[in-house]
């Protein structure tokens, strides 16, 4: 297959993580008979300070030209001030706009070796694998809102959901849930809000008629935030709206234990040359400035990203496969960047990491 993959390193750790996940991906081009063109853009502080804008026009004519999108991380403290006219997040939002993305997809899954850095004990951590769907462009967030009042004292935002943008997120995650374990938690919060009444009613439809080989369940909110730390490895695929995303996708986050791990999906309805969503992936680490320029950084988050870029945007299924197990085998052979190392263990850069999990797909 060819492919066109517009790379944005970004700022801080972003390019050496980025770095590592195209070598990577390079890697597994050449081992499968693949040819994959990477092209890179400014997004950010480093767009910042070359054109004055966190995501100049050429920027977004190359992730719209491209088949999919790999990004690192955007930001520092060179551009913290936050009453800037410009500042990197800019770039990130608006690259999510740009290219229409409405879903946001985290896999939580735990790699054996590590259960020791997450703060939950292993026998609750054991088996857990998830795959939390945040609907990314709708909710509270985007309805109407003011702030009112003679004295600026009353304020209001307003959770605004249609059928639509309930239908294609939830088709999304029962999609996911097929190839999977087959279950589905839908969260909400339909005892108070209407539109939780709304998006319930909406879910069981879509998968009541579309997926009826998907089990469904509907939880509420907050017995959701209760389980995920109870009994995380009862979940397979959660879906949710905007608000509630936010704070679980955060929460789940946390089973793992290091930021260095998690890699991140965005999708919309944008199609690309192989007829497949043109997704945004992206480990869900920042620019890490305390550590940028070592080379010490955890590439994993970004390598396992670019898996989950051959499988959402690419179809090439066997290869993130095949990705994912060099990364567990890598565990297995004992390396670890410092973040997820326990104390006196020896530990690897960022390359020596990256160079270890190419050698393991063949
Ligand atoms: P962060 O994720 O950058 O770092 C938090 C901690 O985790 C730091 O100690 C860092 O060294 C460590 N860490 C993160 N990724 C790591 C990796 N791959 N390997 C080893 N250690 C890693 O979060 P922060 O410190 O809150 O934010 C730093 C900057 O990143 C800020 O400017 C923030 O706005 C930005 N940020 C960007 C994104 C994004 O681009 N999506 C997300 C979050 C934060």
């Amino acid at each position: 297959m060819k492919a066109r993959i517009t790379v944005l390193p970004g700022d801080g750790i972003g390019p050496e993580v980025t770095g590592e996940a195209v070598k990577v991906l390079e890697h597994v081009g050449q081992v499968f008979g693949h040819e994959f063109e990477f092209k890179e853009a400014l997004l950010g502080g480093c767009a910042i300070d070359a054109t004055g804008t966190a995501l100049p026009d050429e920027t977004v004519a190359a992730c719209r030209a491209a088949d999919a999108v790999l990004l690192g991380a955007v930001g520092g403290p060179k551009w913290d001030d936050p009453t800037a006219k410009v500042r990197p997040e800019q770039g990130l939002l608006g690259i999510r706009k740009a290219l229409g993305l409405f879903a946001n997809l985290r896999p939580v899954k735990l790699f054996p070796e590590l259960l020791h850095a997450s703060t939950l004990r292993p026998e609750t951590l054991a088996g857990v694998d998830v795959l939390v769907v945040r609907e990314l462009t709708g909710g509270v967030y985007f309805g109407p809102r003011e702030e009112a009042g003679e004295d600026g004292s009353r304020a209001y935002d307003t959770m605004l959901y249609t059928r639509p943008e309930i239908e294609r997120v939830v088709r999304l995650a029962a999609k996911a849930a097929q190839g999977r374990r087959g279950q589905l938690t839908s969260v909400d919060k339909a005892n108070v809000l209407a539109s939780s009444r709304l998006w319930r009613r909406v879910a069981t439809e879509v998968v009541e008629s579309e997926f009826p080989d998907v089990r469904l369940e509907h939880i509420l909110v907050d017995a959701a935030a209760m389980h995920l730390i109870r009994q995380p490895s009862r979940f397979d695929v959660i879906v949710t709206g905007n608000l509630f995303g936010d704070i679980l996708t955060d929460e789940a986050s946390m089973l793992a234990g290091s930021m260095g791990m998690l890699p991140s999906a965005s999708l919309g309805e944008d199609v690309n040359s192989v007829g497949l969503p043109r997704g945004l992936y992206e480990p869900i680490h920042g620019s890490a400035p305390d550590i940028a320029g070592q080379g010490v950084a955890n590439p994993l988050a970004a390598i396992l990203s670019a898996a989950m870029l051959l499988r959402h945007s690419l179809g090439l299924e066997q290869e993130a496969k095949t990705v994912e197990e060099a990364v567990s085998a890598v565990l297995s052979d004992g390396y670890r960047t410092a973040d997820i190392a326990r104390s006196g263990e020896r530990t690897v850069g960022t390359e020596e990491m990256g160079t270890a999990v190419r050698e393991r797909i063949r």
